[in-house]
């Protein structure tokens, strides 16, 4: 069965935490098109033109563990405005996408231009205070020193180059369901997800 789970959203919004849920409860794949990007981010902090990191992007560039700090994001963000670095990734996050078994795929344009034909759109959202207090939050747990008016003010910068940028800006598709998580608990937002995913199933049988 091929079936494609598109989540959209501004960063922090919950969408890995939605999306990896939805892959356990479904047994989906998932794949998280933000590592895509902080992986070349990351690279082009080391040196690499940005083009070139996206074009010889490697599995173990993806794999890690130094790609979730607010600079890697930032870097991420600033890659992501350049069509060459886009179109470089769209390959692989479309033969994943329409794998067999079922995929949930998270970003910020993945039901708009990676996957327009999803089964399932959610645009997954919340206030910017909101979502800066969880980052700030998981930061602060991770160890980073840093205070919440900072996360507050990267995750503002990072939101509005993401929807302002010619390329692939951040949107919602016209399809997707909207689902605001600023006063959802996790339990609450991943069941609304579930009900989405579970229309999307049922419609197609
Ligand atoms: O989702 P995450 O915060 O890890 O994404 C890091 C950055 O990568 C985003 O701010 C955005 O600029 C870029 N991105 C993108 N398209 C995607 C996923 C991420 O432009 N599908």
């Amino acid at each position: 069965m091929k079936f494609t789970v598109a989540i959209d959203g501004p960063a922090a919004a919950g969408k890995g935490t939605i999306s990896k849920a939805i892959a356990e409860e479904f047994g989906f794949q998932h794949l998280d098109t933000g590592l895509l990007y902080r992986a070349v981010g990351r690279r082009a902090l080391d040196g690499v033109p940005a083009d070139i990191a996206a074009a010889t992007l490697r599995l173990r560039d993806i794999a890690r563990t130094d790609l979730r700090t607010p600079e890697v994001a930032e870097a991420a963000s600033k890659a992501a405005a350049n069509p060459a670095v886009r179109s470089a990734l769209v390959s692989f996050q479309v033969d994943f996408a329409r794998r067999e078994g079922g995929a949930v795929l998270d970003g910020r344009d993945i039901g708009t231009v990676i996957c327009p034909n999803a089964e399932v759109k959610l645009f997954v959202t919340a206030s910017a205070e909101a979502r800066a207090h969880r980052r700030w939050l998981e930061l602060k747990e991770a160890g980073l020193d840093i205070s919440e008016a900072e996360v507050l003010e990267n995750v503002r910068t990072r939101d509005q180059r993401d929807a302002e940028r010619d390329a692939a800006p951040m949107v919602a598709a016209e399809d997707a369901v909207l689902l605001d998580t600023s006063t959802m608990d996790v339990k609450t937002a991943t069941e609304a997800a579930f009900e989405v995913v579970r229309v999307g199933l049922a419609k197609r049988q």
